[in-house]
């Protein structure tokens, strides 16, 4: 089953892509294995030129490694995706097959950390600079564009105060300058947020979250037009960060639960965001599902929920915030997120702590805001572990 489009994405989500070998197995199989052998001399030679298409080595394609991708891209409504070994392989093959020295990037402040790394100080020593733009206004986007820039890059919602990025009105302003708007889907995934049917030239995953959904393997994905998923597997088949059919064929059955995992932590989450709303030992909760939520309207527009993170806010800065994750005895103390399993991180000390207390204090996150990526735990459980620290 390839290329249905008429499916529905519940369909797509269990059927996508998956081709069947000589055995007839009803399950995906995992083809384990770095290379691929020919029957002849003449048949290698039209599988290396491509005269003939067909696997040669697992850098360039594998069949588990295409499965996956091709239920990827019917779920995202992408012409093409290419996978790759994590999520920053994803970003990173983006920007080394998309762009060249003397090339501009504008990104949002507040992306992922590693992200902003890349763009901050690595990507400069190969020419390439970006300007990163505070908060989520399309103007100032517009105001940070140059002659050379080529790429826009959003997170949406943004980590950890989810600050929603309006995908349509961001596409029309990178377009007009000639520039592609990729986004970072890792937050809503394919289930909650199509952004490519908004505008947006290219997806990147970080599928070791929510589209694995269990925690278990690293993998990243590029979706979007062929030519330019194109030009990623180029760069990909040469340099090398490929994703390994093992962690595909793990990342494809986690697929088949994508919608139905995402409808649930967030219908969770947003039960808890409305609890801690009204709990006395906190300030503010940041949830886009949050009628309270400065762009819940855009939220509602562009995501299918809320999603499954939630922010707050504890009175008393770092002490009582690291208070309630110190009584937390359910909820797992760990910066990763989209897991089954309830996390909980407080970003100032963990995934913020190595950027200057200013520019912290710049993107909002106080001392004393905790992150916590619900999970499908009862969530009467997953609130009164938060009640054991937030009652005291
Ligand atoms: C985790 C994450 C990444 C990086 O993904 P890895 O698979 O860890 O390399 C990129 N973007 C976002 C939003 C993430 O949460």
């Amino acid at each position: 089953m390839s290329a249905e489009t008429q499916f529905q994405p519940e369909t797509l989500a269990v059927r996508a892509g998956q081709e069947r070998s000589q055995f007839g197995e009803h399950a995906e199989a995992l083809y384990l294995t770095s290379s691929f052998v020919f029957n002849n001399a003449a048949q290698a030679a039209a599988r290396f030129s491509g005269t003939e298409a067909g696997n040669v080595y697992s850098r360039f394609t594998n069949p588990t490694v295409t499965m996956f991708q091709e239920r990827l891209a019917a779920l995202e409504g992408a012409e093409a995706c290419v996978s790759t070994a994590s999520g920053m392989s994803a970003i990173l093959s983006t920007v080394m097959a998309l762009l060249r020295a003397g090339d501009h990037i504008v990104a949002a402040r507040g992306i992922f950390g590693a992200s902003q790394q890349l763009f901050g100080t690595l990507m400069p020593r190969f020419g390439v600079e970006t300007s990163f733009v505070a908060g989520s206004a399309p103007a100032a986007f517009q105001s940070a564009l140059e002659p050379n820039t080529k790429l826009v890059f959003i997170e949406t919602p943004s980590n950890p105060l989810t600050e929603v990025f309006d995908i349509a009105a961001l596409s029309v302003i990178a377009h007009e300058a000639g520039a592609l708007l990729v986004v970072d889907n890792c937050f809503c995934s394919p289930a909650l947020q199509k952004p490519l049917e908004l505008g947006a030239d290219l997806v990147v995953h970080s599928a070791t979250k929510y589209l694995d959904g269990q925690g278990r393997v690293l993998g990243g994905a590029v979706c979007g037009g062929k030519m330019l998923v194109e030009e990623v597997f180029k760069f990909l088949r040469t340099a090398g960060p490929t994703l390994s059919p093992f962690n595909a064929w793990v990342i494809l059955k986690g697929l088949e639960t994508l919608g139905i995992r995402m409808q649930a932590q967030s219908a969770n989450a947003l039960e808890l965001a409305r609890c801690l709303e009204v709990h006395p030992a906190i300030g503010r909760v940041f949830y886009p599902g949050l009628a309270s939520h400065p762009q819940h309207a855009l939220a509602m527009r562009q995501q299918a929920t809320g999603g499954a993170i939630v922010a707050f806010e504890v009175k008393g800065g770092r002490e009582a915030a690291w208070q309630v994750v110190d009584h937390c005895r359910l909820l797992s103390i760990t910066a990763n997120l989209g897991d089954v399993k309830t996390t909980i991180t407080h970003p100032a000390s963990t995934t913020h702590g190595r950027i200057s207390p200013e520019a912290r204090a710049e993107s909002g996150i106080t001392e004393g805001l905790l992150r916590v990526a619900v999970g499908l735990e009862a969530v009467v459980d997953i609130e009164a572990d938060l009640r054991h620290g937030l009652d005291r």
